[in-house]
């Protein structure tokens, strides 16, 4: 079977948020430095997107910017919840706990989103990339072999020809419209809320406030003097101005003490729930928002466009054939992702008073690609993991030191696991399998294949079976439904 196979494709990513630095980096640590461009002049200021998934950290690892992201951030902070003056409940979206062996980060963790972008930003240079500011796509048409983009920078149009253009360029995305993609869903013009990062004197940035009859919320921004003040936006459609914040605040608090100093960033957010109907047109690929928009509630948007990044990263690096499954394995999750967020909206809506709560089917740990076009189970007797899962971590030991499965699945290739007795022998490294965590995780004897992006390919009880696996891929013979 033919395959295509493109030596060091040229690829366009439009848009420089979170999902198209992550895709620039999947890319440029295979050798594929992106052309990134952003039309914005200036870097992203504000914190919306905070709150990273315990799944999105993981990838973080493998990226090698897990150590910076943490520095930056901090857990759910506990909020005061006051009527009036009255303190009337303390209360968290989510309780830290304590890593498992094969879950190391199992909380959600606050990063402002502006700070997320530069962490990824500094590795992308690190990598050889970087962000091309005040350029804008503004017209692309693709034939068999490319796409030919025309990009506007210093006041004229540069004509670009690449194999694949992806449009990373949020929710009004360009590409999107320009590729005839219907982006379908809808949005409530009546469920509103007004965010604005303040700088705010009086109040200790170490917990959050609310005040239920003001109906205002603020909470401090990781590794910043900042607060996020949630509310009602002007009914009249007036502009967020300190003085409004101030007189929301004074009324709601009933205090003079508490001084907002400052607004660095605010937007006023619509319900807007969608999802494209396809992520896919030839040789143009949609990610992140411009693929899907769903309320904050439930923090999955930026968690999502990571993940899109994520899945679509090395197959861009290897062949269009592994392209194409990217929209097979990426549909369903956003559909999903979409359902859960809306459901934790209306639940705020309703009142509920436990809404706010976060548990584990916010982390996306649970999120697969099982009977996909990539998923082969072959084991006569299946372990507790499927084809298509996340492959887990573990501790297990090294010439006696100390060493996780996800070290070494980080970086850029494939992993091949092979589970004997007490021993994982992973590559040509020998792990052992000390407690027996990683036999309990991936379960039996056998083989287990690890894709680069950390879900598992194959498991098989032979060798043959793993090398026909990665033929087919090599040869491009992937079933795509
Ligand atoms: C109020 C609010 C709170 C949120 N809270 C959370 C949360 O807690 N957790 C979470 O996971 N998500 C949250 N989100 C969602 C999150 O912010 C988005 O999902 C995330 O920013 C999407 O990243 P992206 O890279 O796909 O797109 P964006 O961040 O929107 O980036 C798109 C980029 O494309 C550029 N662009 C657009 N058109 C063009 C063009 N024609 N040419 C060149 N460049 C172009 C834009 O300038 C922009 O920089 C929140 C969103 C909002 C609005």
């Amino acid at each position: 079977m033919s395959h295509s196979a493109v030596a060091n494709p040229q690829v366009l990513i439009v848009g420089a948020g979170p999902t198209g630095l992550v895709l620039a980096c999947e890319l440029a640590r295979r050798g594929i430095i992106p052309r990134i461009v952003d039309k914005a002049s200036a870097y992203f200021l504000g914190s919306r997107g905070d709150g990273l998934q315990p799944r999105t950290l993981e990838v973080f690892h493998d990226l090698g910017v897990l150590d910076a992201v943490l520095a930056a951030g901090d857990t759910a902070p506990v909020v005061r919840v006051f009527d009036g003056a009255e303190v009337v409940a303390e209360m968290r979206m989510a309780e830290p706990t304590e890593p498992t062996p094969d879950v190391p980060y199992p909380n959600l963790w606050f990063v402002p989103q502006f700070r997320t972008e530069e962490i990824l930003r500094a590795r992308l240079a690190e990598l050889g990339g970087r962000v091309e500011l005040a350029t804008e796509l503004v017209d692309f048409i693709q034939d068999d072999d490319g796409v030919t983009a025309t990009l506007r920078h210093d006041g004229a149009d540069e004509v670009v020809r690449v194999d694949y253009l992806v449009g990373a360029d949020g929710g009004r995305s360009t590409v999107r419209k320009q590729a005839g993609i219907d982006f379908v869903g809808d949005t409530n013009e009546t469920i509103t809320a007004m965010l604005a990062d303040v700088g705010v004197d009086g109040l200790d940035l170490a917990r959050g406030y609310a005040w239920v009859n003001g109906g205002i919320a603020l909470s401090p921004i990781a590794g910043t003097d900042l607060f996020n003040l949630a509310g009602a936006p002007p009914a009249d459609g007036s502009p967020v101005t300190v003085e409004l914040l101030q007189s929301l605040v004074d009324e709601a608090s009933g205090r003079s003490d508490i001084r907002i100093r400052e607004i660095v960033w605010a937007t006023v957010w619509r319900a807007n729930v969608r999802v494209a109907a396809r992520f896919q047109e030839g040789r143009v690929l949609l990610a992140g928002d411009a693929a899907h928009v769903c309320p904050p509630t439930g923090g999955q948007g930026l968690n999502t466009g990571v993940q899109d990044a994520y899945n679509l990263g090395w197959k861009l690096a290897r062949s269009r054939e592994l392209v194409d499954t990217y929209a097979v394995e990426r549909l369903p999750i956003a559909h999903g992702v979409l359902e859960l967020a809306a459901r934790t909206l209306r639940r705020h809506v309703d009142g509920d008073e436990n809404a706010h709560q976060r548990g584990a089917e916010f982390h996306q740990l649970a999120l697969n690609y099982r009977g996909g076009p990539l998923s082969r189970d072959e084991r006569a007797t299946p372990g507790p993991l499927r084809a298509g899962d996340r492959a887990p971590d573990a501790p297990c030991q090294e010439n006696g030191a100390a060493v996780r499965l996800f070290e070494v699945f980080q970086g850029p290739g494939w992993t091949l696991l092979e589970f004997r007795d007490d021993v994982v022998i992973a590559g040509d490294r020998t792990l052992l399998d000390v407690d027996g965590h990683a036999r309990a995780a991936y379960g039996a004897e056998g083989f287990v294949l690890v894709r680069p992006d950390g879900y598992i390919g194959l498991t098989a009880d032979g060798r043959d079976a793993v090398e026909a696996y990665l033929e087919s891929i090599a040869a491009g013979a992937v079933v795509v439904g």
